[in-house]
């Protein structure tokens, strides 16, 4: 039998991976396994949509990977042992030579929010929430914890989908205050526009039965949605690769495993130096890089060849501000704000292209030789 690329996970990370991998190897002996929990992909970086009552579109994995030759298990990874190079998947033991971990993050839990608290950060809680916001009448108080840029996406979707509703946004530091003034003003202004309530300098403890509790205080809210940030997928805490303090892969810069040289992590599911010796952060910007990198030094190994030596870097923020406006904020390689930022329509636009560009790259075949510059493609 040739060698068996087992990959978990068909996020953003997992399926660049994939896609790119089975572009690589196409006339090889090599056999490429992705197993994920359902039949479609999740566009997550749309989910505060969903929870505003909109309906996303489908996109089925096996008409995705239709013709790449990548075998879809469909299957819920329970468990790795890296050490018998071993997964277990409804309880079905699957062997492989390399495997890519890329299963991806929820949002970060706070006290009390399983049983008082609403979330955007899975495709199950922005289902559940768009249930509760159904159901929310006149007035209805929504309180949004969490000034990242999920959090002021939820809070821009809702209160422009639903205007009757009361929204609010509690933030630790300053609404946007890592972005450059002229994307703050924007950012501001748009909260005015939509009336949002915004609580600067409010560290949210955690949520109770009438809202969230701040320094002993009470932030009443009927709805309280966390937006405090992603914790990785647990899967990988019972096995034996290095993990750092969040439970995050530990790899290098060409996404291998710094315990296990048969494992590559990328995605959220992956810790990774980037530019500027800063970590990349959870999101699709390092994502679909992080895939790309993966499977080039994967394919590099598996031919020997040279390994590409890509690297991540970012180029974007972008804040959807609800449908009709958002803020692109361009950044340096290590994701600091530069002056410059898009707004408005042509913002909409920015990152609308950007999401539909993602999805269209998981069915299409991109050149086998990378940019001589060494630049890769990043979602929004
Ligand atoms: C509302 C919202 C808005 C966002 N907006 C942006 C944005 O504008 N820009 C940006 O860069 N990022 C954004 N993000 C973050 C971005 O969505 C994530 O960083 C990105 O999805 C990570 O990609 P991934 O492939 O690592 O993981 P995921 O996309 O989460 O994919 C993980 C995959 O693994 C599968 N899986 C999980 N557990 C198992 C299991 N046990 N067994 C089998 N399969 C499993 C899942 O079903 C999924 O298919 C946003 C996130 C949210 C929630």
């Amino acid at each position: 039998m040739g060698h068996r690329v087992l990959m978990l996970g068909a996020g953003y990370a997992g399926l660049t991976a994939a896609r790119r991998l089975s572009t690589l190897l196409r006339h090889n002996d090599v056999e490429i396994v992705l197993v994920n929990d359902r039949t479609d992909f999740v566009e997550r970086i749309r989910l505060h949509q969903l929870a505003a009552g909109q309906d996303l579109p489908r996109h089925e994995l096996a008409d995705l990977l239709a013709g790449t030759g990548v075998r879809l298990h469909c299957a819920r990874v329970e468990s790795i042992d890296a050490e018998e190079r071993t997964v277990v998947a409804d309880g079905e033991a699957i062997g492989y030579d390399t495997l890519v971990y890329a299963l991806g993050s929820a949002g970060a839990p706070l006290p009390g929010a399983a049983e008082h608290g609403w979330s955007a950060a899975s495709p199950a809680g922005a289902l559940r929430l768009r249930g509760r916001l159904g159901r929310a009448g006149q007035g209805e108080r929504v309180l949004v914890v969490g000034g990242g840029l999920t959090g002021l996406e939820i809070a821009a979707e809702i209160a422009e989908a639903r205007p009757e509703l009361s929204v609010a946004l509690a933030t630790s530091g300053g609404l946007g205050d890592w972005l450059a003034p002229a994307a703050r003003r924007h950012l501001r202004r748009g909260f005015d526009r939509l009336g949002i309530e915004v609580r600067e300098g409010v560290r949210i403890e955690r949520f109770g039965p009438g809202g969230a509790v701040a320094d002993g205080a009470l932030v009443p809210a009927d709805v309280s949605i966390a937006a405090t940030g992603f914790a990785p997928n647990p899967i990988a805490a019972g096995s034996t690769l290095r993990l750092d303090d969040s439970g995050q892969v530990v790899v290098d810069a060409a996404m291998r495993s710094v315990s296990h040289p048969d494992v590559y992590a990328v995605g959220d599911a992956a810790w990774a130096m980037g530019p500027g010796g800063r970590p990349l952060r959870m999101s699709c910007s390092s994502g679909m890089p992080t895939g790309w990198i993966a499977a080039g030094e994967i394919a590099a190994r598996l031919t020997d060849r040279r390994p590409p030596r890509l690297r991540a870097r970012y180029f974007h923020q972008t804040i959807s501000l609800g449908r009709r406006d958002a803020v692109v904020q361009f950044v340096t390689a290590d994701d600091r704000p530069k002056r410059g930022c898009l707004t408005g329509r042509a913002a909409v636009r920015y990152k609308e292209t950007l999401c539909r560009t993602a999805v269209w790259s998981f069915a299409h075949d991109l050149p086998a030789k990378p940019a001589r510059n060494g630049a890769l493609h990043s979602a929004a």
